[in-house]
């Protein structure tokens, strides 16, 4: 069942009089579970839809149309399906006490993998689950696989169901379905021989297995050695290596590297970020793959566009402690353009604890404990991926409110750092309209990816290694 939670104005759906809060049973006489179900029920030209009103009147409305005009119904969100392991790792154990409640929930939800790209580990589907993600074509998945030997992922996962990836994998994949393929690297527990093993046995199921990015674990103060402690550079350097090694091979035979390193484990291991020919066509940059060369490569093809900006005496560039290094080698640059000081301010993560990096994963507390001093002529950038789409940071800090009381300097938040100096994002306009202080709050600038929503932003999960992104379970 989907509840209506809009009509269109002057569609099908209004002139059938159907009303928001009525509940949709069936279409065509077949059940409808949630909103994927409709949109794949409702693809038919003739249509006949069962439906309880608010009152708790039923009625069938009859259909015909062309296929191309929409019906006007916005199913409700539906609920979200939970997880059913408790891995060792669980970016949920990292929350601080108090967290907002959307950062709690337990997701694993095929349906947030297929419309948001979030990862699951389809522990909570049995086989008829797996059957509708085939015939409805529920493709690509996302899919956190962390290893393929059954006994490892079943300690990892702590979920007896979670050895049988491999089978299920096999059933997706003759179904016609694709996926991409995560391992989240936990030292001492799927590194080494298991990680060869999961690039080994990933790639022998063929092309339908689109990408293996490997992930270093992330871990807060709440949840660091309990059990899993962090990667080392020199475990990093290894595993780089290992994701490295079967490369040459997938190029030749497939067209694309197909296992990629995430940033984060670059960084990790004081290297270099390879160049923009190592990500292929970019299958993974909301997965914190690629996001730090986009940044830098995306800087390099717009500095010329900067110049002196009027009332702009000093950009203050706030950032993550892993990417301070980063954007301090584009300051002297844009100071140059702009004809006036750049400082970089590094924040450390308070409410995470200092082994959380990311810029994505700031605190609008910890950020406007580090951004001391503002004043008039200040242009401060914020990182754009800290926000999810309600401009909330992680600690539930609104942009508006922080912007104000960092006021009178002007703030913005971006993911591109020429664009955001410019004033170039979409962002700029909605932060204004939530301005404290009334003034032109525009947007900032950061590293990689995105928030999706509260829903989304509990999937992708904070302490992931990678800077935000589609690294959830
Ligand atoms: S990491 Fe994800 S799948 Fe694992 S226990 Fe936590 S929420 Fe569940």
């Amino acid at each position: 069942m989907v509840r209506i939670a809009e009509v269109g104005a002057g569609s099908i759906a209004e002139s059938l009089e159907l009303r928001i809060g009525s509940r949709i049973l069936t279409v065509n006489g077949a059940r409808v579970r949630d909103g994927i179900d409709f949109a794949f029920l409702t693809a038919e030209e003739e249509l006949e839809i069962a439906v309880v009103d608010p009152d708790g009147t039923a009625f069938v409305c009859e259909i015909s149309r062309d296929p191309s005009e929409s019906l006007g119904i916005v199913p409700a969100r539906d609920k979200i399906r939970e997880c059913a392991n408790e891995c060792v790792f669980c970016f949920i154990d990292g929350n601080p006490p108090g967290a907002r409640d959307p950062l709690w929930l337990r997701d694993d939800d095929f349906r947030l993998s297929f419309t948001y790209g979030s990862y699951v580990t389809l522990t909570n589907l049995g086989p008829r689950g797996l059957q509708r993600l085939v015939d409805q074509r529920l493709s690509p998945l996302y899919v956190s696989v962390h290893a393929t030997d059954p006994e490892v992922r079943v300690r990892l996962l702590k979920n007896g169901r979670a050895g049988q990836i491999l089978d299920q994998l096999h059933f997706l994949l003759e179904g016609g379905l694709q996926v991409h393929a995560q391992a989240v690297l936990c030292p001492g527990w799927n590194d080494g021989a298991e990680l060869d093993r999961t690039i080994r046995e990933l790639y022998a199921l063929g092309e339908g297995v689109l990408s293996l990015s490997v992930v270093p674990v992330g871990l807060t103060r709440y949840n660091l050695n309990r059990p899993v402690r962090l990667l080392r550079a020199d475990e990093a350097e290894e595993v780089l290596g290992q994701t490295e090694s079967i490369q040459g091979r997938a190029l030749a035979e497939r067209g694309k590297r197909w296992c990629y390193a995430a940033d984060e484990l670059f960084l990790i291991a004081g290297r270099e970020v390879p160049g923009a020919g190592y990500y292929d066509d970019w299958p993974l940059l909301e997965n914190g793959v690629g996001a730090l060369r986009d940044l830098l490569d995306g800087f390099e093809r717009g500095k010329d566009r900067l110049g002196p900006v009027e009332g702009v005496e000093r950009v203050r560039l706030v950032t993550g402690t892993s990417m301070r290094p980063w954007l301090a080698g584009l300051a002297p640059v844009i100071s140059r353009r702009m004809g006036c000081p750049v400082e970089v301010v590094e924040v450390e993560n308070r409410y995470f604890g200092r082994t959380v990096s990311v810029a994505g994963l700031l605190a609008g507390a910890d950020i406007l404990e580090s951004v001391r001093g503002s004043r008039r002529g200040d242009l401060v950038l914020l990182p754009g991926t800290a926000l999810n789409d309600d401009r909330v940071f992680i600690d539930g800090t609104a942009f508006a409110d922080l912007a104000g009381r960092l006021s009178p300097a002007r703030v913005r938040s971006g993911y591109q750092v020429v664009e955001t100096l410019l004033g170039d994002t979409g962002a700029d306009e909605a932060a204004a309209t939530g301005s404290r202080s009334g003034m032109a709050i525009e947007a900032l600038v950061t590293v990689a990816a995105q928030s999706t929503g509260d829903a989304a932003e509990a999937a992708h999960g904070p302490v992931d290694g990678a800077a935000a992104g589609r690294t959830a379970p």
